[in-house]
Formats: structure tokens, C-alpha cells, sequence
């Protein structure tokens, strides 16, 4: 019999019940130290004070209208993300995927409004996730999820991730707009060559097309700048982000500059949730922590930490692991032996981790995690690496 919930996961035997800072506790008492952080979405750990206050007083306050209404809290959202970033405006929905879709929209109504209505193609990345959505499972090209659910949405080509004769050449008349992760999270935590971003911005600049990012996973802080591009200081013109942006509480965004939101009048895009008080409640009080002085050098510190422990882990155990990757706190390691086994094993010793495309071990510790508990997460894997069978 089907159970009641729709079994689209693979779960974990671990019934979640409470969480503070970056552990977990389970129903049946079990302490966990995650390194998950709900699939990059906690990114100030588990019941972050100040973000606990912020939603409380909110929820006593206001919950919902609809963006018939001024919001506020929204409207110092957006001023905030603007102020941040290259963007000069944004739009509120409820996940990475819309956020994703929206992007997507942008570059074709660009595209039209600007006089190429023949410029509706977008150029994505093999081995990238966008979502799960119908357009998004076609943008990232994914067989495994595109299965039974064809055929794809047309409008989709693809190239490797970090090739840039490839994209140059999947360049054609009817193309509106290149679309990538600056740092891939699912495909294998893998982050594309120094040079790639300003490459694809030069190509995008070149023909006549958006640059669009896709910064659900790796933005908001995660590498210790607040958006992953910002090392290589080469901006888009259209941004998706989600994941962190609410702490924990459903909120995505698609980011824009003036000039590729043309056309994004009244009546072109809505969300009934979008934006509402409780969710820009949430990421106002994300962004008083993350941008307040101090935090993402922080986080960049604690990533290099971890990095250094990382790679001497792969170098003590070369027949189980094959090289460190990633970047800032979005870290991995391709495994020699199943990724997938070595992270049931840490999670039997207490430590959650993840799993990503290329038989990657992927950790996406909170952004708050300190030199403790980088340790506390070494050791037990070490100890699981020790008793590996041989
Ligand atoms: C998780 C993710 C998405 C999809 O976000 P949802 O909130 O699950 O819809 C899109 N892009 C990237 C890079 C992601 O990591």
C-alpha cells in the first residue's frame, strides 16, 4: 500500500524532532552534528535566535495578504538584495525552482521586448540541477528525472560545464540566454575553472544574450562571499536564489538588473505566496546576520579550516577518497568507495552528510560552525575511514 506520504524520497531511518545551532536530535534521542543544513537552506544553523524572534514577532503581527498590497518587509528585502548585489530588482517566490522558472522567463521576455522574439533558446550546463519543475528538469537536462516525464520542454541546449569552446559554439540565432551555477551542488560539488564566469560573460555580452546564475545552493553566503560570482567579480544579469535565503522558511528570489527586466510590468509574473510578511520577515533576519561585520569572513576562515582537514583526510585514505572540492563551506569529496555508503556510516556515528552526482560525499555545514565542531565531524570521519573494510 502506498504510504500516506508520497514516497518520492529515500529517507533516512531519523525522525527529526528539534534542532539548535548545527545539531539535530532525533525523536528517539539520537544527536546528530549536521552537516547538511537541510540541503544548504539552514545556513544559521538550526533555530537561530535572532531569526526565531524576527518570525515570532512577525507571526503575532501579520502572516499573509497577497502582493495586492504593499509589503513593507518586502519592499526592504528587495532594497537590501539591490544594495548588495548587481541587482536593481526583485522578485519574491517560494523556492529555487520558481526562482529558476522566473530567470528563465526574464531572458525570453528580454529577448522579445528588446526586438529578438526569435531569441527564446537557453544554453544550461550538463550535470546541472535547477529544480523540479517542468522547465527546470529541462534546463538541467537530467535523464534519471526527465524520465516518464516527457518529452522535455523544448528550448534547451546543453554543453559541459567549464568549457567555453563549447558554449561559443552552442551559440546560435534563435539563442536568448546562457545559464549556469557558478559552483554545480547536486552535479558533484564541482566549481568550473578560474576564468569561466568572465568567459561566459564575454560571450553573453558578444551575441546579445543574458547571463543568468543560479545561486540557489552556492549563494547566500555559502563560499563566504555573499554570492558565489562575486570572487570572480563577474556579475549577470539575472540571478536565481533560494535555498538560505529564509533560514528555513520557504522563500526564493529572481534578481535583476533595470535593463533585463524589461518588459516585467504589472500582469507579467505573480506568486499568491510570494514575498508575504512571514517569509521577508525570515530574510530580513538572515540578512541582519550575514551582512553584519565580521560574518562571511568568518565563514570564509571556517571553510579554509575545513578545506586543510578535508585534504588531509583524501591524502591519509587514497584508497577510499579521490580529491577534496568545491568551495568556501559548499565542500565535497569524490569518493573511491560509494559516497553513498560512506555517508550512511558517518550518520551511523552521528555525523549527517550528503551525496551529490559523480560518487560525491558532499558537506554543507552552517555557516556558523565553528573550529569544534569542524574537528568533532573530522574525527568521526576518520574513524570511519580507519575501519573501512579492506
Ligand atoms: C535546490 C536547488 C534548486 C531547486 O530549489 P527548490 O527550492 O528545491 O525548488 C535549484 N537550483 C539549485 C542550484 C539548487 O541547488
Amino acid at each position: 500500500m502506498i504510504s500516506a506520504v508520497m514516497p518520492t524520497y529515500g529517507r533516512w531511518d531519523v525522525a527529526v524532532d528539534r534542532g539548535e545551532g548545527p545539531y539535530l536530535w532525533a525523536t528517539d534521542g539520537r544527536k546528530f552534528l549536521d552537516f547538511t543544513s537541510g540541503i544548504g537552506v539552514t545556513g544559521l544553523g538550526h533555530c537561530h535566535p535572532h531569526l526565531v524572534g524576527a518570525v515570532t514577532d512577525q507571526a503575532k503581527r501579520l502572516w499573509h495578504t497577497s502582493n495586492l498590497f504593499r509589503i513593507p518587509g518586502q519592499e526592504r528585502l528587495a532594497q537590501r538584495l539591490v544594495d548588495s548585489t548587481f541587482a536593481d530588482t526583485v522578485f519574491f517566490g517560494n523556492s529555487g525552482a520558481e526562482a529558476c522558472e522566473l530567470a528563465l522567463k526574464i531572458a525570453r521576455k528580454y529577448q522579445s521586448e528588446t526586438g529578438h522574439p526569435e531569441r527564446w533558446r537557453i544554453v544550461a550546463c550538463e550535470g546541472s540541477f535547477h529544480g523540479r519543475t517542468l522547465a527546470t528538469l529541462a534546463a538541467a537536462g537530467n535523464e534519471a528525472y526527465l524520465k516518464g516525464f516527457g518529452p522535455a520542454m523544448d528550448g534547451f541546449d546543453h554543453v559541459a560545464f567549464g568549457n567555453l569552446n563549447e558554449m561559443r559554439a552552442a551559440i546560435g540565432k534563435e539563442t536568448a540566454a546562457i545559464f549556469v551555477e557558478p559552483i554545480q551542488g547536486e552535479g558533484g560539488v564541482r566549481a568550473p575553472p578560474v576564468g569561466y564566469l568572465k568567459g561566459l560573460r564575454e560571450i553573453a555580452d558578444e551575441f546579445g544574450l543574458l547571463l543568468v546564475y543560479d545561486e540557489v545552493q552556492c549563494g547566500m553566503g555559502r563560499t563566504g562571499k555573499l554570492f558565489a560570482h562575486e570572487w570572480e567579480e563577474v556579475p549577470p544579469d539575472v540571478m536565481a536564489i533560494a535555498k538560505a535565503l529564509g533560514g528555513g522558511f520557504p522563500i526564493g528570489a529572481c534578481l535583476a538588473t533595470e535593463r533585463a527586466a524589461t518588459g516585467m510590468v504589472a500582469g507579467t509574473h505573480g506568486s499568491t505566496f510570494g514575498g508575504n510578511p512571514l517569509a521577508v520577515a525570515a530574510g530580513n533576519a538572515v540578512l541582519d546576520v550575514m551582512l553584519a561585520p565580521g560574518f562571511l569572513q568568518r565563514v570564509d576562515t571556517m571553510s579554509k579550516l575545513l578545506w586543510g582537514r578535508l585534504e588531509a583526510l583524501v591524502r591519509s585514505y587514497p584508497r577510499l577518497f579521490a580529491e577534496p572540492r568545491g568551495s568556501g563551506l559548499l565542500l565535497g569529496i569524490r569518493c573511491i568507495v560509494p559516497a553513498a555508503d560512506f555517508v550512511s556510516k558517518l550518520r551511523q556515528n552521528g555525523v549527517l552528510a550528503l551525496t551529490a552526482g559523480e560518487n560525491v560525499l558532499r558537506i554543507l555545514p552552517p555557516l556558523i560552525v565553528g573550529e569544534g565542531e569542524i574537528d568533532e565531524a573530522l574525527t568521526v570521519m576518520h574513524k570511519v575511514a580507519a575501519e573501512w573494510p579492506t
